[in-house]
């Protein structure tokens, strides 16, 4: 069934060709309003349209949107997450599902199996045992796929091939068998034992459990890795380098910052905070346990969640951004900051806004959040937690301690800014620069961690790129509708 109905939606200002490159063409074409059919209409969102689109109420009613979101599609917005476009009787013709923010959506780890499923990670668990101890041959089903990382940084693949179903392109996680994993530890002198893996999640379709596991100790396998057109590459150079129209590619990317965060948290926790003991993994690595019979302290793998702010000025139409001293110079971003014990998300957002610049905050409106297992402390995960926040006062007063400038600006000028930025030119440049690591033909040791100065393009200032929250706030707030 194809239906065509009017959308009365606008595109507004200049489409990035970063964020929606397969749509450039189209979107550049697109008037005021166009009859579209929901398909269509289905696709393009899925593909970064919403952060430039308005849809009339009409259409609201037909995608069953609450009031709230009829006016303006933040990218994110929870609500839409799964909404189903309905035909004119009301039978659901399609679901669309969104693109998320970078290291959001890992596709092995929806859900957990039960632990009666040969898939969970209890039973999965047991079965690695007796693959490790087996003397006769392994059993193949279901299939064990495993990802080393060294010092947080994953196995990556550039060969071809090996995405499923489909051409690949771009990097891709460099999985390897149980029996790779024990061969290649051997060449280092080490055993594989059943706590040295961590269970990622698994793949019905695939048969398939992944799991974690940290060659940190293991530094002599260069050679080996190298003649398989294998690396370790800084997930912080994989987040640029990926592209984030491609869903698969995402995908890799949540995998990696999941098994990043779960493998540090490990590393950090091996000791008991209570009584000082020696602490081990249970549940295949999901938690440890303090190994004092007396104590047995149960500790979760840790998120530290952080609070990021796009403050609004309504009544002058203006946000405020504020630049950190390690900043490469002309970037700009959003406020954030670490929770404190004892306080709600909202106090916080108000809390860090008046300490920092000394601007008090009134609404304080949720958008969207983003696990973030790159931060540059001793973190292994902070979750960040995006809000718009509408200030009450106007006078800034900068915590020099904390920030290094803080200023009002137009909407014009973000737009402007957005627009002159060439992310994809970056993204182009770390993925090339990937294929070289995995290649061999760079220095293994030569990764950079200036991998963002391209970013501004030939704009004046300019933001963090699309695989941000900070991005996803300021970009949303400049293409909506002016509220007054
Ligand atoms: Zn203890």
């Amino acid at each position: 069934m194809t239906l065509v109905v009017l959308v009365n939606f606008q595109v507004r200002g200049f489409v990035k060709e970063n964020w929606t490159p397969h749509n450039h063409v189209e979107f550049k074409r697109m008037n005021k309003n166009c009859f579209l059919n929901f398909d269509r209409l289905g696709f393009l969102m899925a593909n970064g349209a919403r952060t430039f689109l308005t849809v009339s109420k009409s259409t609201s009613r037909l995608l069953h949107l609450p009031p709230a979101s009829s006016r303006f599609f933040p990218p994110f917005n929870s609500s839409f997450n799964g909404a189903t476009f309905c035909s004119s009787t009301g039978t659901p013709s399609m679901s669309i599902n969104l693109q998320s923010h970078a290291f959001a959506r890992n596709p092995i780890r929806s859900k957990t199996p039960k632990p009666e499923n040969p898939l969970s990670p209890d039973s999965s668990f047991e079965s690695l045992k007796s693959k490790l101890l087996a003397k006769t041959p392994l059993l193949s089903s279901p299939d064990f796929k495993i990802l080393p990382f060294r010092k947080g940084w994953p196995l990556v693949s550039c060969n071809g091939g090996k995405r499923n179903g489909g051409l690949a392109s771009g990097w891709g996680l460099g999985w390897i068998s149980l029996a790779d994993c024990e061969s290649l530890l051997a060449l280092s002198g080490s055993k594989v034992t059943e706590d040295l893996l961590v269970y990622l999640g698994s793949s019905v379709e695939d048969d398939a459990v992944y799991w974690a596991t940290d060659f940190s100790g293991a530094d002599n396998l260069d050679a080996e890795l190298g003649q398989r057109k294998l690396n370790f590459i800084e997930l912080r150079m994989l987040m640029v380098a990926t592209n984030w129209s491609d869903t698969w590619a995402m995908g890799q990317l949540a995998i990696a910052g999941h098994g990043r965060a779960l493998l540090d948290w490990h590393r950090t926790s091996r000791f008991c905070g209570h009584c000082g003991e020696r602490t081990v993994p249970m549940e295949a690595g999901k938690r440890r346990e303090c190994s004092n019979q007396s104590c047995k302290l149960r500790i979760f793998p840790r998120v530290d969640p952080v609070v990021i702010m796009l403050v609004i000025d309504q009544e002058n139409d203006r946000a405020l951004l504020s630049r950190q001293s390690r900043y490469v110079p002309r970037k700009w971003s959003c406020l954030a900051g670490f929770m404190e014990p004892g306080e709600s998300l909202e106090e916080a957002v108000i809390r860090e806004t008046l300490e920092e610049t000394g601007i008090e905050v009134g609404k304080v409106v949720y958008h969207s959040s983003q696990p973030w297992p790159v931060g540059r402390s001793t973190m292994p995960c902070q979750l960040m937690v995006g809000f718009f926040a509408y200030a009450k006062s106007l006078d800034i007063k900068v915590d020099k301690a904390e920030l290094e400038d803080a200023q009002w600006h137009t909407r014009e000028d973000v737009k402007k800014a957005l627009t002159l930025s060439d992310y994809k030119k970056t993204q182009r440049s770390a993925a090339a620069k990937v294929e070289q690591l995995c290649n061999g033909v760079e220095s293994r040791h030569s990764q950079s961690a200036d991998i963002n100065a391209e970013d501004g393009g030939l704009a004046s200032m300019f933001f963090p790129g699309p695989y941000a929250i900070a991005h996803q706030l300021i970009s949303s707030w400049a293409y909506q509708d002016n509220e007054k």
